[in-house]
């Protein structure tokens, strides 16, 4: 695994104003200050508490509890906060923004972004959405790792006419950070990440409810004799239920197109099965092998803190 760098060493950006300093946003901020890429981080968020504990990690220079304040000065301002909050949040900073800052983002829905952020930014502020597709179950600040990013994706959606060298150095912090970057529209990333991401969710939050609603002593079993199945729609049933909220209310037409298709392909194992149509099963089942091997060759599994601290020693 190569380290990641920028090509001449020097810091991408003078100062970065992180708004959420959570799972996502402390792991910027240590990824940004190991390699470099930035020369002083800023962060916010809205309790003293999260404030606190992210001082005492040590992976900010400064926080403030107002936003304005936090982004005053800024070359880059990321929001890695709940989409929810980011109507509030863009109101609250427009005033403060430098001239030819960078707004930027890491939610995991790209439309709604410029819909919800644009409209308040003043001229000459360049806006580069971005989705880091990189993430663990865990929320919060001492959740965050600095290697979270290395060898995933990072998708950029700016829109038509967004000023080049503004996308080129967001592209260069997370190439930075170990990313891979690709740049899409904000409506072909919604549709994409709403199967490979939205609707496995969606799956998993549905079964491991659909297993807490059974009577109790079958739920005690559930449990007990949880197989690896079961185990692994609990571990992504176990993400952040404000987050994921945020992401069918932003993304609702894709995931509900998507989530059509897919009804449509159960009722068509559930006739297989109903019917005792074996080849129709093993076919099917034969297909999605094939797929998860592909994902295995392409390095996408994820990268959890142990991995990650794993990989780290190595490299040491
Ligand atoms: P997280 O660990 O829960 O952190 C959220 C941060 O935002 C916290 O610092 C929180 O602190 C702050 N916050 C919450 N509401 C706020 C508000 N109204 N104003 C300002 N700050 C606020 O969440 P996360 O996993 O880092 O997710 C953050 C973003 O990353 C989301 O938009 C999500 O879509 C995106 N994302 C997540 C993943 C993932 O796997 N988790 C992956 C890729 C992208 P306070 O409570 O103190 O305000």
């Amino acid at each position: 695994m190569t380290a990641p760098a920028t090509e001449t060493g020097a810091p991408v950006f003078k100062r970065l104003a992180l708004l959420g300093i959570g799972l996502i946003g402390s792991s910027v901020a240590r990824a940004a200050r190991k390699h470099g890429l930035v020369g002083e981080i800023v962060g916010h968020s809205r309790r003293q508490e999260t404030r606190d504990e992210a001082m005492a990690l040590g992976f900010l220079d400064r926080v403030e509890a107002d936003p304005a304040a936090a982004v005053a000065g800024a070359d880059i301002v990321m929001i890695c906060a709940p989409m929810g909050a980011y109507e509030q949040l863009a109101k609250a900073i427009a005033p403060a923004l430098a001239p030819g800052a960078v707004v930027t983002d890491v939610g995991s829905v790209k439309g709604m972004v410029a819909k919800t952020i644009a409209p308040y930014l003043p001229a000459g502020v360049h806006l580069v959405p971005g989705h880091p597709i990189a993430g663990t179950e865990h929320s919060g600040p001492s959740a965050g790792f600095a290697e979270l990013f290395i060898d995933r994706w990072c998708v950029l959606t700016p829109e038509p006419g967004v000023a080049p060298e503004a996308v080129a150095k967001v592209e260069a912090l997370w190439r930075g950070m170990g990313m891979m970057v690709e740049r899409m529209t904000a409506e072909h990333h919604d549709r994409v990440l709403a199967i490979t991401s939205h609707i496995p969710h969606l799956i998993a939050y549905t079964i491991v409810g659909t297993a807490s609603d059974m009577e109790e002593a079958t739920q005690a079993e559930v449990i007990r004799f949880s197989a690896g199945g079961f185990r692994d729609f609990t571990r992504i049933a176990g993400s952040d239920p404000v987050m994921w909220r945020d992401v069918f209310l932003t993304n609702k037409d894709a995931v509900l197109e998507v989530l059509q298709q897919f009804t449509e392909d159960l009722v068509r194992l559930q006739r297989a099965i109903r019917r005792g149509e074996g080849d129709t099963l093993q076919s099917w089942f034969t297909r999605t092998r094939a797929i998860r091997r592909g994902v295995v060759d392409a390095h996408q599994e994820e990268m959890e803190p142990e991995k990650a601290a794993r990989l780290t020693k190595d490299e040491d």
